[in-house]
């Protein structure tokens, strides 16, 4: 098992053999460590073990924790990977530094906004709804293509690329080759996909973003 820091170490041996093995350059993988439900005396190790990008699904819970972690070590940046209202889109933009999870026109308008009104630029993903999932966020396949040239010419975004969350009973293979034909299609080179169960697939498939929680940190309980 060993610690957190010993973990991470191991996770970016599988992702450089990952993308090795299909002829990626692994430095062409951003490794997204997920720290949500962990305090910061919990993700400290993980930042001097040279980890810099984090993920956080909540706002209120990112708060909480990260500025204090920011402002002690030069570099972090930080992903919101969880759904997003509108009426925290002001926060968010403030305290993150890419969202992976636009997913309509409301929020996309907040954060195009906001991003004017601070003067900052935020790397940004629409994730997909893969699975047609009913409980699950992101736009539907179908309207994936319109919904980032909306963005791209109506509110001025520039998006990076596409995130999605397979169905957990279902190939995420399967899900991870459909984003990438889809981010084709849309004409965007980011792939944010891959979690601590299949983030090697998800490399094999194109993914420039992994996101990796309890393979890092530990079960949440
Ligand atoms: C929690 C979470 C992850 C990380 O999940 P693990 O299985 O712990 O690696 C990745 N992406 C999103 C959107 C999440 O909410």
């Amino acid at each position: 098992m060993g610690d957190a820091a010993q973990r991470l170490g191991e996770i970016r041996a599988r992702i450089a053999d990952a993308a090795k093995g299909r002829g990626r350059d692994p430095s062409s993988v951003t490794l997204i460590a997920v720290s949500k439900t962990f305090e910061a005396d919990a993700i400290r190790p993980v930042i001097a073990a040279g980890q810099r990008h984090f993920g956080e699904n909540r706002v209120q819970e990112a708060k909480a924790k990260w500025p204090e972690l920011k402002a002690e070590t030069a570099g972090i940046v930080l992903h919101l990977i969880g759904p997003l209202q509108s009426n925290k889109a002001k926060e968010a933009v403030e305290l993150f530094d890419a969202i992976h999870s636009i997913d309509r026109e409301k929020i996309a308008r907040a954060v195009a906004a906001e991003m004017n009104k601070q003067g900052k630029r935020l790397e940004l993903f629409v994730q997909v709804n893969t699975g047609e999932e009913p409980q699950k966020a992101g736009v539907m396949p179908a309207d994936a293509v319109a919904f980032v040239t909306m963005c791209r010419e109506e509110l001025g975004l520039d998006i990076a690329g596409l995130m999605c969350i397979p169905p957990v009973d279902e190939e995420p293979a399967v899900h991870f080759a459909f984003l990438a034909k889809l981010a084709e299609e849309a004409g965007v080179s980011g792939l944010s996909m891959g979690m601590s169960d299949d983030f090697e697939t998800a490399v094999e498939f194109g993914a420039s973003h992994v996101r990796v929680g309890s393979a890092i940190f530990g079960g949440r309980g």
